[in-house]
């Protein structure tokens, strides 16, 4: 997650995330929402938190 304070202009994604379980939308289940000052930080954050393919 990006440690930069966000503002209104912060850019966010869904990415996949197996282990995330929303109780209160279970349409989320399976993603996380991401958000980052920039939207080069956020493709970093995106890349960084979609599972590598092996
Ligand atoms: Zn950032």
């Amino acid at each position: 997650m990006c440690s930069v304070e966000l503002r209104d202009d912060a850019c966010c994604a869904l990415v996949a995330d197996p282990g995330v379980v929303d109780r209160d939308d279970p349409s989320l289940n399976g993603r996380r929402l991401l958000t980052a000052c920039s939207p080069q930080h956020l493709a970093e954050l995106t890349a960084a938190a979609t599972p590598r393919t092996r």
